[in-house]
């Protein structure tokens, strides 16, 4: 085999067989093929895509570069789920726990904040002493005796991926369906599952914000899980506004003890109730959809949910006492609250400005390397399609020094009032496994 034939045959948009893939593959993971030829291979596929066989075998190869956890199984399903990101998004941290407080095991692999969108990591390392750089094989022992973990990827896990991931990033080739399908595929069946729920977010604020692509890499992902034997279901979520009350890490934190004292904000608490419920289905311990949602409301109204949680936080090393009083976690210095300039309805929130400013604040990065201010971000106070009065607040504004002018006017233009608008349903479809 030869790597410019491949190149060639997939420039000419024909198919490619398992062991090409693999030989493309395994040749850049160990360093035999160069970037150059990577770069015009990811730019072939780029353009001319690859039928959903052809991205079954890259997640394979992918997912084969590396190790897979392993999860006993006489303890019953392990299942886990994966959003494509959006402002505000903290649904993995109650989500998890709630699921585990069933019996169904959640191993999840987690991401750091970049760009606009927050990350789950950051989120959880707000909660003073909580670990995300664990072993894999403290992933494999938590996952058994606590029953569910949020942590960091580890090197074992699909090395592929990492070299072709940061390869994409500079060659112009991220925004491409097969490769990201089977990027974040292969990272999710090395967590050693027997099911899935993806989340995947459409809407301004949303990694992918057109509803056909958001619903195309769906379908994409669902299909891979089915030629892998695993169960994956996927719902497109909207993302026209922030989700939930709170933007900011600290604050997320605050938010998700509120969801699982069962006193969280309306959507935020939907969205947990409803993916659990498929979580629960694909574990097997409800029947259908609405059995899985009155187990989930149950646990986070009787404490059951939180009390996993404690478990998962005791377990990481993070302070159970900030959990306990979330009064204990430090707030930002100063807060400045933003008015409504005119009465009407609010007509749109643009969540990617949002994210935009409270990184700016602080409270995200523009690079790996930047240390994250967890204190500072933003509270919000009203919804898309409700009616404003002039002066009411639109939101608070949680920050230091850091970034305060510029984000501040951000946040102001990120506020559409209009003569009228309606309410965005926060659930736009489902694809369920079993269809
Ligand atoms: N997230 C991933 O893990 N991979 C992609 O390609 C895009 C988003």
């Amino acid at each position: 085999m030869h790597v410019i034939e491949l190149i060639q045959k997939k420039r000419d948009a024909k198919n490619l067989n398992e062991e090409e893939i693999a030989y493309v593959v395994n040749g850049y993971t160990a360093g035999s093929i160069p970037d150059y030829q990577i770069s015009a291979f990811l730019m072939a596929v780029y353009l001319n895509g690859m039928d959903d066989v052809e991205i079954s075998y890259l997640t394979k190869s992918m997912l084969n570069s590396g190790r897979v956890a392993n999860h006993r199984n006489d303890l019953g399903k392990v299942v886990d789920k994966h959003s494509t990101g959006g402002i505000g998004d903290k649904i993995s941290i109650p989500l998890a726990p709630a699921v585990a407080a069933f019996g169904v095991r959640v191993p999840m692999l987690a991401g750091r904040g970049l760009g606009h969108t927050g990350g789950t990591l950051d989120k959880l390392e707000a909660i003073p002493g909580f670990r995300v750089d664990l072993s894999l094989n403290h992933f494999e022992k938590q996952t058994s005796e606590v029953g569910c973990i949020i942590m960091g990827q580890t090197a074992e896990i699909a090395p592929a991926d990492k070299k072709f991931y940061a390869l994409r990033d500079v060659c112009g080739t991220i925004e491409s369906i097969p490769l990201i399908a089977s990027s974040i595929m292969s990272k999710k069946l090395a967590e050693g599952i027997d099911g899935l729920v993806l989340d995947v977010k459409f809407g301004s604020g949303a990694f992918m914000s057109d509803y056909s692509r958001a619903k195309e890499l769906a379908l994409t992902m669902v299909s891979i899980g089915q030629q892998m034997g695993k169960d994956v279901s996927a719902y497109l979520t909207n993302m026209d506004q922030p989700l939930g009350k709170y933007v900011g890490n600290s604050l997320e934190i605050m938010e998700c003890i509120e969801i699982l004292r069962g006193e969280g904000p309306k959507d935020s608490t939907e969205l947990t109730i409803e993916l659990g419920a498929e979580m629960l289905m694909l574990g097997q311990v409800a029947t259908n959809l609405e059995d899985g949602r009155e187990k989930i409301s149950e646990a986070l109204r009787s404490g059951k949910a939180m009390s996993k949680f404690l478990e998962m936080v005791r377990a990481q090393g993070g302070s159970v006492a900030h959990i306990d009083n979330p009064n204990l976690f430090e707030r930002a210095p100063r807060t400045k609250v933003i008015y409504a300039p005119q009465a009407g309805f609010m007509e749109k929130i643009d969540g990617r400005s949002l994210g935009l400013a409270v990184g700016l604040l602080g409270g995200g990065r523009c690079q790996i390397t930047d240390v994250i201010d967890p204190r500072v971000g933003l509270e919000m106070h009203v919804r898309v399609g409700d009616p404003v009065s002039r002066g009411q607040p639109l939101c608070t504004i949680h920050m230091a020094e850091k970034g305060a002018d510029e984000a501040q006017k951000r946040i102001e233009n990120a506020f559409t009032i209009g003569a009228s608008a309606e309410p965005v349903a926060l659930i736009g479809e489902r694809i369920s496994f079993n269809k």
